[in-house]
This record gives C-alpha cells, structure tokens and sequence, in this order.
C-alpha cells in the first residue's frame, strides 16, 4: 500500500438541504477491496513496527466473519509477512466467506474455543510451525495505540471545514485516532456492539489526557448486538443506495448512516452544521447475508 492515499470525499449536497445541514461522506470503502476502510490506517503503524523489529510473522485474533483477519491477511501477503489468525469457536465444516478468504491468501487458521478466546489464548502447536521469537502479536481488531496512530492519518487535512464527524465503532482505535487528529470538530460514534459500557474508557485509554472525552458514544443504534439485523436495516441499506448511490454494510456502516438520517430528522443537530461521516469500508461482510439480499 502506498504511504499516502488520496481519498474520495462525497458531497451529498441535496440529501439534507430542507434541514439546512451540509453532508459529506468520506470513502475509505474505495481505497482497497479487501483492506478496505479504517483496517490498513489500523494495520499500518504495526507492519512498520514488526519490520522494524525483524518479525517474519504476524499473528491476531477475530471472529468468522471479522472484517480485521481478513484485512490482515491481504496487508500480509502484500507485505511478506506469515499471517496467523486465532479464530473464535471451531472450525465450521463450510468456512465462512472471511475465512476462506484468509486462507486464500494464506492466512493460517487456528480455532479455538470461546472460553480460550476471551483469554486470547495462544495454542502452543503454533510454535511447531513459527518461530515465537519472529513473531508479531496484534490485538483483536487492532486495539492499541499504533492502531490509533495509523488512524490519525485518516483525516489527513479534510477535517477543517466540518462542524460534527461521525463514525462507526467497534474497539473505538479509529475514534480515538480521528478525535486526536481532528481540532475543533464535534467527534460522535456509534457503538456497534450491545451494552459496551467500557468504550469511551477504551478510548480515552489511546488518547492523550488534554483531548480525552472530546467525543460522545452513542449506544442506542446497534439494532440488537453486533452484526445483529432485521429487514428495516436492510430496506434502509438498500434506500441509502438508491438515494446516494453508496453502499453500506450490515455490521457497522449501514447503523452509522440510519443514526445519522434519524438525527438529521430529529433535528440533533444545529441549522447550518457541517457533518462528515467516515464510511469505514466492511463491504465483505455482505456475503455473509442471503444472495439477493442486497440491491448492490
Ligand atoms: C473494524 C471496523 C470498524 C470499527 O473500528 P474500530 O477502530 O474497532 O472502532 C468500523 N467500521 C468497519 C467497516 C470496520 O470493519
């Protein structure tokens, strides 16, 4: 991946014009097919660290459909590194499209049981096959500051004429990454994860002790849990794409983009406010749904 990208920014100008509010989006989906969205700004200051300390392999952790292993996969082959991924519960005789699309790239696949899992536990068969010394650990969804330090970039200058950007989170590094980089700008996400009472603490954990809090988590927009849905969102996924021509996925993004539509109309936010919301790329994770599901 090159080191600096130029990312399309969408302006939606008639979307919200009755409520007088200025809407753009920000288009990481666009930037790679599989290491799309906040993943490689996420993955990318710890590749640089596991080069710096010669690592020849790079392990992590993820659940049959996380967006995170197979971006890691894709940035690994890449970039020459050996990628592990430690997945939650037992290997299902038909592999989930993630998965096969890991070990497509030649991702090693260990399973493990959820109780092993919640301990992050590393079963020891992997060292037969790397060796530990050469090894790279990366946390579950790329939590930790490097991870908040890559997302820093992801502004990258477009921030300064927005009142309010919103985004999507699920361990909250990319928040943090964007509310440390972002100045003035009112910084709000929303949880996609059902009772994740420790996020803002996981988030002000990566930020500097000035600019901790300069954000708010909204709670109420997770329809049930993580990658919990129902036909609302995905009528309201496929009336998004055929109103702004952007696609969304069910986990995080297509929740992002209804709290937005239904602050908009309850008038959340001030006239005249200027929003970028950051579309954090997880198409992938559409396969996962029933053919003929989606309209795109
Ligand atoms: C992983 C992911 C997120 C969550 O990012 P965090 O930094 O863990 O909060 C948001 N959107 C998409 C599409 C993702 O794949």
């Amino acid at each position: 991946m090159p080191d600096r990208i130029n990312i399309r920014v969408d302006h939606l100008k008639n979307l919200y014009q009755l409520h007088d509010i200025t809407f753009d989006v920000l288009r990481l989906d666009l930037i790679h097919p599989v290491i799309s969205g906040n993943k490689w700004f996420k993955l990318k200051e710890y590749l640089r660290l596991a080069k710096a300390e010669n690592k020849k392999n790079i392990l992590t952790f993820g659940g049959a459909w996380s967006n995170h292993i197979a971006a890691t996969a894709a940035i690994c082959t890449q970039e020459g590194f050996n990628a592990i991924g430690i997945i939650r519960g037992e290997r299902a005789k038909v592999l989930s499209c993630t998965l096969q699309l890991a070990e497509l790239m030649k991702m090693k696949l260990y399973f493990i049981n959820k109780t092993d899992y919640r301990n992050k536990y590393i079963p020891p068969i992997i060292w037969e096959t790397f060796k530990k010394e050469e090894t790279f650990i990366i946390n579950e969804g790329g939590y930790g500051l490097p991870g908040k330090q890559g997302a820093m970039d992801i502004l990258s200058g477009t921030a300064k004429d927005y009142s309010h950007i919103l985004l999507s989170a699920g361990t909250g590094t990319t928040l943090a990454g964007i509310a440390t980089a972002a100045s003035t700008q009112k910084i709000i996400g929303i949880s996609t994860l059902k009772n994740h009472f420790g996020l803002a603490k996981d988030i002000n954990a990566l930020m500097p002790e000035q600019l901790q809090n300069r954000f708010i988590i909204l709670d109420n927009y997770h329809w049930g849990g993580y990658a919990k849905y129902n036909s609302q969102l995905i009528g309201f996924m496929n009336q998004w794409f055929l109103k702004t021509g952007i696609p969304t996925d069910f986990v995080y993004t297509a929740k992002l983009f209804y709290a937005v539509d239904d602050l908009i109309k309850m008038n959340y936010f001030p006239k005249s406010s200027r929003l970028l919301c950051i579309h954090s790329g997880g198409l992938q994770g559409n396969l996962s749904l029933p053919k003929g599901t989606l309209i795109f």
